[in-house]
């Protein structure tokens, strides 16, 4: 099957494209495009033209890992297309053929799926305070540090219940929630993508 036709496949790619007439504003709107070489109009014309080498190199690019998926795009286009939505099925087939690992944004989901993915498994939340590397993330600023240092009396005037029993911010997942969460992962294929992108990027370090 095509690259096309898998994307058509995908029902964020069915709703993200009806038809381009090119004219840009989704790139206008678009903060990504602001600051990286990225350019929505592109990808969607792109994809629109249905051209199979052109869609490959898509998904071997860093171009599809530059949207932060805020879907601006999605508000202001005059043909009801969603940029972001198509993004999405292009990231999503990415992994699935194991194209990302020929783009270096594309290889950082490991760390995506290291630490979002690992801690919704481990805790029901995506970002855990205990869990935020701070050595291995500089680029937090010192913010995050400042975060640890004065964890509690944030907690506190937050009213959180962290890591605590019953409901409130930040609680301790219920050991019966978390085994449905993780069902959840199971079942639509999460696990397995997780497991595939380890298994690629473990082969790219070996190769080189
Ligand atoms: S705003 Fe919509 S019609 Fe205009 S270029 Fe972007 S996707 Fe195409
Ligand atoms: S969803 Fe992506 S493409 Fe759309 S405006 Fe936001 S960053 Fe840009």
């Amino acid at each position: 099957m095509g690259l096309i036709e898998l994307l058509k496949k995908d029902v964020r790619f069915q709703e993200g494209l009806t038809a381009c007439i090119n004219c840009g504003t989704c790139t206008a709107i678009c903060p990504a495009a602001r600051f990286y070489p990225y350019d929505p109009r592109i990808v969607v014309d792109t994809v629109q033209r249905g051209n199979e080498a052109d869609i490959l190199t898509l998904l071997e690019s860093d171009i599809i890992w530059y949207c932060g998926e805020c879907l601006s795009c999605k508000t202001r286009c005059p043909r009801n297309n969603t940029p972001g939505y198509i993004i999405q099925a292009l990231r999503d087939l990415s992994q699935e053929l194991g194209c990302f690992i020929k783009s270096k944004r594309g290889r950082q989901q490991l760390e995506v799926k290291r630490i979002i993915g690992e801690n919704m498994i481990r805790y029901g939340y995506c970002v855990y305070l205990d869990e935020i590397d701070l050595v291995g993330h500089p680029e937090q600023g010192p913010v995050w540090q400042w975060y640890r240092d004065n964890a509690d009396s944030i907690l506190k005037r937050l009213g959180a219940n962290y890591k605590g029993d019953g409901s409130g911010t930040l609680r301790k997942i219920s050991d019966e929630d978390m085994l449905e969460l993780n069902r959840i992962f199971e079942v639509t294929g999460a696990i397995k993508r997780f497991e595939k992108i380890e298994k690629l990027c473990e082969a790219k370090v070996e190769k080189a």
